[in-house]
């Protein structure tokens, strides 16, 4: 009888501090929303999505908390983040005290920045995105740059034969939606064979112009996303799929869309309903909505759809396709070279017009797309690692766990559960 009673006693005890110790987190939680919405006062590319209760943003316009008092407020919740205990069984709980204690740090960083702070390219991403990109020579590149020279032969310098041959894969303005839209009915549909979403999301596609990116989802809560896609450079067909999956399925949207559902409202965690974009959580998101497209389109999968029905969809001849994807694969694994004019050009080491030569040379920009890439790097700075060091850290998460290439069920779990979990990039180097 006595041990019989003990179970239930140990139970009770066990989950009233459970209970206690959600409590505190989900205060923790709370004052770490308004601390973000304070640091937004001071800086308007900070939150990336706010969908928690509308009075905390009135509140935070209202009284514009000075960046020291931020600062201040933001090391006494680390302080209390480390007084409670997180639920040992819990592995969600356990990284929930994790990332909030890293996205604070990360939070501090950004202020200091806005303080007026100088960091070096590496410190910065290291301190708001827990990450720093791998260095690589010029020779690194080069070696890249002489297949796709094989590939391409023909008079003048790369980057124009490049620029030219990509000329016969613009989609016409005129046919642009429509190849969107069956992009985008493709990666959701695949998507859905994989996740369960919630019945009701949604997103809707807006076309602008005059932007620092080339797409942007704004996610606003409620399962609903409004994506932007910029139009002013010519858009080549292989966007549609980078797109679809990127800023829709299985990328951001499904990212922010299960984020809240899990997270949110299945738990209660109401620092989900929250994205400061300079933050560790802009890895984990970028990466997972671009690895997301090798998860969505398998080996071959993704040359199939765009031959057979993209390509006929925006009136270009589907005998160009396999070649456009063999260059086009070369050209993806010059993405770090983007890393590189960043890193030089932001540290000073050379002005906005070399940087721009720089991504024209090695990572065949064409001199527009370079340019507007430099008013990237103004923007978002060291951002950039995300794309491609996310991509290659959530890839090799990913598959470490089992989900290969060659097991693409497995794969679409690894990452599904990578999508509704609160996991740092640090987190992923084990
Ligand atoms: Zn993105």
């Amino acid at each position: 009888m006595r041990a019989a009673l003990l179970v239930p006693l140990v139970v009770a005890a066990l989950s009233a501090q459970a209970t206690r110790s959600t409590t505190a987190m989900n205060t923790i939680a709370e004052r770490y929303v308004k601390l973000v919405l304070a640091v937004g006062q001071h800086d308007s590319d900070y939150v990336d999505a706010f969908y928690g209760p509308a009075e905390w943003k009135t509140e935070a316009s209202a009284s514009k908390v000075p960046l020291a008092e931020i600062d201040a407020g933001a090391a006494r919740l680390i302080g209390e983040i480390g007084s409670v205990r997180p639920y040992a069984s819990d592995e969600l709980d356990r990284l929930r005290h994790e990332y909030l204690r890293r996205q604070l740090d990360a939070l501090r960083a950004r202020v200091r920045m806005l303080q007026g702070a100088k960091l070096t390219f590496d410190e910065e991403s290291q301190a708001l995105y827990d990450a720093v990109a791998p260095r690589h020579p010029d020779s690194y590149f080069e070696a890249t740059l002489k297949e796709i020279d094989r590939a391409l032969p023909g008079d003048g310098p790369l980057s124009d034969r490049y620029d030219a041959f990509r000329q016969r894969f613009v989609v016409p303005p005129d046919r642009l939606s429509r190849v969107f839209d069956r992009a985008i009915a493709e990666c959701r549909s695949r998507t859905l064979s994989h996740v369960k979403l919630p019945a009701d999301e949604h997103f809707t596609v807006e076309y602008v112009k005059n932007k620092p990116w080339s797409g942007y989802n704004w996610y606003q809560g409620n399962f609903r996303s409004l994506i932007q896609v910029n139009t002013d450079l010519p858009i080549y067909i292989d966007r549609a799929i980078d797109l679809a999956c990127h800023e829709g399925y299985p990328g951001h949207h499904v990212y922010n869309a299960l984020l809240e559902q899990h997270l949110v409202r299945d738990r209660g965690w109401i620092e989900f309903t929250i994205y400061p974009l300079f933050s560790p959580q802009s890895l984990i998101a970028e990466g997972t909505a671009n690895y997301g497209i090798d998860v969505a389109f398998p080996g071959e999968e993704r040359l199939g759809f765009e031959r057979d029905v993209l390509f006929p969809l925006a009136a270009l001849d589907p005998a160009g396709a396999p070649a456009y994807a063999r260059v086009r694969s070369l050209v993806d694994t010059l993405a770090y070279a983007g890393n590189e004019a960043a890193r030089r050009y932001l540290n000073g080491e050379i002005d906005r017009a070399t940087a721009a030569a720089w991504m024209t040379r090695f990572a065949m920009s064409s001199p527009k797309a370079a340019e507007q890439r430099t008013h990237f790097f103004d923007t978002y700075r060291s951002y950039v690692i995300n794309y491609n060091l996310g991509k290659d850290l959530v890839k090799q998460f990913v598959e470490l766990r089992g989900g290969a290439a060659t097991a693409p069920a497995r794969r679409w779990d690894e990452f599904v559960k990578l999508l509704a979990s609160p996991r740092l990039p640090s987190g992923l180097r084990n």
